[in-house]
C-alpha cells in the first residue's frame, strides 16, 4: 500500500536495535519499544490517568495491575492514539506518536497488535482466515479485498496456529472455538501481523482460570523468544504474579508503583486495593 517505506525501515531498524540492548541496559530510555512521559488524560471531569510514566522495552512482559476504573484501559487508548492526551507525550520505538502523519499513524498502529477481553474474531471466519487478516495491513488492498494471500502469508499463519498449539483447528470456524482457543487465534493473528509491540487489555477476564494460565503463558512465551514487548492489563494479582517481568500498580489514574514481579509485597497489594486480598467486584 502507499504507506512510506522509509517509516517501516525505521521501526524495524529502531526495534532491532533495542532488542540487542535489552539484556545490557534495561533500564536505557532509548531501548524502550513503547515509552510514556508524565501522561494526563482527562474526560470531563475525571482525571482517568495523572502524570503517568513508565517504559516497556522489547522482550519484556509489563502487566498493568488495577481495580476497574483505576485508567488501564485508557492507557491503551492513548498509546493507539485513539485517545488524545492533555499532556505529556508518547513515543514508540523513540518517536512520538503526536506528530506523525497519516500514513505514519497507520504504519506505527501497524507495529502494535492488539488484544482484547472479548476476542474480536469474526465468528464465520475459519481460525486461518482470522490470522490472516493480520496480513492485511501487509498486502495489496486489492489482493485483500479478494482475500488472495500468498502461500508464504499462508504458510506464516499456520506456523503462528501452529505456535499457539492450533494447527489442527485452523479450518475450524472461529465462533465454534473455545473462549481460551479463541485468545490463541488472537495471538497467532498478532504473530502473523509481526508487530514488535503487544497491547493486551484485560485478555483473560472471560476465560476460565486454567485457559487463562494458557493463554498468559503463550504471550509470556512469545514475548521472550522474539523479543516482543506486552503491555497487559490484569486484574487479578495471582495471575500478574506468575506472568509479568515488572507489574506496574495503578490506583485512581496514578502509577502506584512499577516493580519486578517478584518484587510484589503485601504493601503493593494494600496500595492498590486497601487490603491483602483482591476478590470484589472487578469487570
Ligand atoms: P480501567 O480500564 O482500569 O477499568 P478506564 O481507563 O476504563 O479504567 O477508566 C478510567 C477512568 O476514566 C474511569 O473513572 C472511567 O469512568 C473514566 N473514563 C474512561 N473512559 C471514559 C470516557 N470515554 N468518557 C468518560 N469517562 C471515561
Ligand atoms: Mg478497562
Amino acid at each position: 500500500m502507499g504507506m512510506p517505506v522509509s517509516l517501516t525501515k525505521t521501526f524495524a531498524k529502531v526495534s532491532e536495535h533495542a532488542g540487542s540492548l535489552a539484556e545490557t541496559t534495561e533500564k536505557d530510555p532509548a531501548s524502550a519499544a513503547v515509552q510514556l512521559d508524565r501522561v494526563t488524560k482527562i474526560y470531563g471531569a475525571t482525571t482517568a490517568i495523572d502524570d503517568v510514566s513508565f517504559a516497556v522495552h522489547p522482550g519484556e512482559v509489563v502487566v498493568l495491575l488495577g481495580r476497574s476504573g483505576s485508567g488501564k484501559t485508557t492507557i491503551f487508548r492513548c498509546i493507539t492514539r485513539l485517545a488524545m492526551v492533555e499532556s505529556g507525550d508518547i513515543q514508540v520505538f523513540g518517536r512520538s506518536i503526536h506528530h506523525l502523519s497519516r500514513g505514519e499513524l497507520l504504519e506505527m498502529r501497524r507495529s502494535l497488535g492488539l488484544i482484547f477481553q472479548q476476542f474480536n474474531l469474526i465468528g464465520r471466519l475459519s481460525s486461518i482466515n482470522n490470522v490472516l487478516a493480520g496480513r492485511l495491513g501487509h498486502v495489496s488492498t486489492l489482493a485483500a479485498a479478494l482475500r488472495r494471500f500468498s502461500t508464504a502469508d499462508r504458510q506464516r499463519a499456520l506456523a503462528a496456529l501452529d505456535r499457539v498449539g492450533l494447527l489442527e483447528k485452523a479450518y475450524q470456524r472461529a465462533d465454534s472455538l473455545s473462549g481460551g482457543q479463541q485468545q490463541r487465534v488472537a495471538i497467532a493473528r498478532v504473530l502473523t501481523q509481526e508487530s514488535r509491540v503487544i497491547l493486551a487489555d484485560e485478555p483473560v477476564a472471560s476465560l476460565d482460570p486454567k485457559a487463562a494460565h494458557t493463554v498468559l503463558r503463550i504471550l509470556r512465551e512469545v514475548a521472550h523468544e522474539r523479543k516482543l514487548a506486552v503491555l497487559c492489563s490484569l486484574h487479578q494479582v495471582d495471575l500478574a504474579r506468575a506472568y509479568a517481568d515488572r507489574i506496574i500498580g495503578m490506583s485512581h489514574g496514578r502509577v502506584q508503583f512499577d516493580i519486578p514481579a517478584k518484587r510484589f509485597s503485601d504493601e503493593a497489594m494494600i496500595s492498590l486495593y486497601g487490603r491483602l486480598t483482591d476478590d470484589e467486584e472487578e469487570t
